[in-house]
């Protein structure tokens, strides 16, 4: 009936997350509110260690890519169930610490760590950093050198795979800010100059070759570049290096149309390219290590809003305005993303009417998504968007003076307060 089989309806023909009545939740807690459930997580992340303990053994690992969602109790959860995390900037690695995340179990990611940033990250013992470009190995060789360290280095290289996705997010191609290329000899620059650095430890190369794919083929194509660089790189510096990752972000549902391919299917087509290679390449199957992020939280999320404002223009559009928008999700304004809906309060009933739902900044780009069917709305109705659990809370603003929602999790049929909603207090707070 929806998209993901953690809704339901009950009797009153509400709308229910793991069997708890969303408008109940909005009630208490008012809206906008995101929700999230701890069970869809969990057994995610549970489904990606089954997955990859049938392609390799115990010579794995996940890491849960924390930009989709970053809050303590998201690097609680991840601990608990023996998961690193990816982190991309100072602040992710603060928020994972005081979440309760062991700093060694952090891989530091992204284009233009700041110096102020890599000192922070060796000093409170981060995992490795996965390095994409020349001016940080030496910053991060001589901040390891002064705490008498070796820090360990993962080298993002691009493997020249083009996944089918939104342009905007597809990075594993060769005109991409991010990486160092294989085809134009770059990524053997970055090891020449990694191993003449006395204070890194080379144990790894990276690729991230797009988000939200939907098919395996990109994968396996990536898999068999990375495992044959990793041959080729023992061979002209005589190292065989122990982990692989395979960042790639797994697709999900946003809307009915959309279909990917089961996590099984993408991670053993993975898989099998890479032993594969290792196989003629007489290489060891390294440690492998996938990224995956949206595909964790994502539909593990819905957004509640309240209807406001309709306005049926003829033979136009239907305007349904709800108390949020781009300020708790802007990916409709940043990638044109689409989402499905449903009136929450009659969830059940035949969803026939025509609807673009608006936010309510002043910006006619704010709109959450276009031109989908739902529930005839009416003032005061609660409105649910499906599959907002990644690159929502994590990219809001306070765009018009507009607070940031508060965050439930559904824990145990009940739903618990993460993180609190911003008063207009907040807004000012750091304001001279
Ligand atoms: C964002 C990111 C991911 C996860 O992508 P999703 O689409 O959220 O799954 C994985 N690896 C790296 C390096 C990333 O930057």
């Amino acid at each position: 009936m929806f998209l993901y089989n953690h809704f339901t309806v009950n009797e009153k023909g509400h709308l229910c997350m793991d069997g708890v009545d969303t408008v109940d939740v909005a009630r208490q807690f008012g809206t906008p509110l995101y929700v999230m459930s701890r069970s869809y997580i969990e057994n995610t992340i549970n489904e990606y260690h089954r997955i990859m303990h049938e392609n390799f053994g115990d010579n794995y690992t996940i890491a849960y890519a924390s930009k989709a969602l970053s809050a303590k109790f998201i690097y609680d959860i991840m601990k608990d169930l023996d998961v690193c995390c990816d982190v991309v900037s100072g602040g992710e690695i603060y928020t994972a610490l005081k979440g309760g995340m062991a700093a060694n179990k952090l891989h530091f990611h992204g284009g233009n760590k700041t110096k102020r940033e890599i000192e922070y990250a060796l000093g409170v013992g981060i995992g490795s950093f996965v390095v994409d470009n020349y001016q940080e190995i030496a910053i991060i060789n001589n901040a390891a050198h002064n705490l008498n360290i070796k820090a360990k280095v993962i080298l993002r290289v691009k493997p020249g795979v083009d996944a089918h996705t939104h342009e905007f997010i597809q990075t594993g191609k060769e005109d991409t800010k991010f990486g160092f290329g294989i085809k134009d000899g770059k990524a053997f620059e970055a090891i020449d100059e990694i191993l003449r650095c006395n204070n890194l430890d080379f144990i790894g190369i990276h690729c991230h070759i797009g988000s939200q794919l939907l098919e395996s083929k990109p994968f396996a194509m990536a898999g068999e570049i990375m495992a044959d660089f990793m041959a080729v790189i023992r061979e002209k510096y005589g190292i065989t290096l122990p982990e692989l990752i395979m960042g790639g972000g797994f697709g999900v549902k946003y809307t009915y149309n959309d279909a990917p391919e089961s996590k099984a299917d993408m991670i053993k087509v993975m898989a099998d390219a890479i032993k594969a290679s290792c196989e003629k390449n007489s290489f060891p199957v390294p440690k492998v290590t996938i990224e995956p992020g949206r595909s964790v939280v994502a539909p593990g999320g819905i957004t509640l809003y309240e209807v406001g404002t309709v306005k049926e223009l003829e033979n136009i559009r239907n305007y349904v305005s709800v108390d949020g928008g781009m300020t708790d999700n802007p990916r409709y304004a940043l990638y044109d993303a689409r989402y499905e809906c449903v009136i929450a309060d009659r969830a059940g009933e035949k969803r026939d009417y025509l609807a673009t739902i608006a936010g309510k900044c002043c910006e006619s780009g704010d709109l959450v998504t276009k031109d989908i069917y739902i529930q005839k709305p009416m003032a005061e109705d609660i409105l649910a968007v499906f599959t907002t659990g990644a690159y929502n809370f994590s990219m809001a603003s306070n765009y018009n003076k507009t607070p940031r929602p508060p965050l439930v999790l559904i824990e145990n049929g009940n739903p618990v307060l993460k993180v609190r909603g911003e008063t207009y207090e907040d807004l000012i707070r750091l304001e001279l």
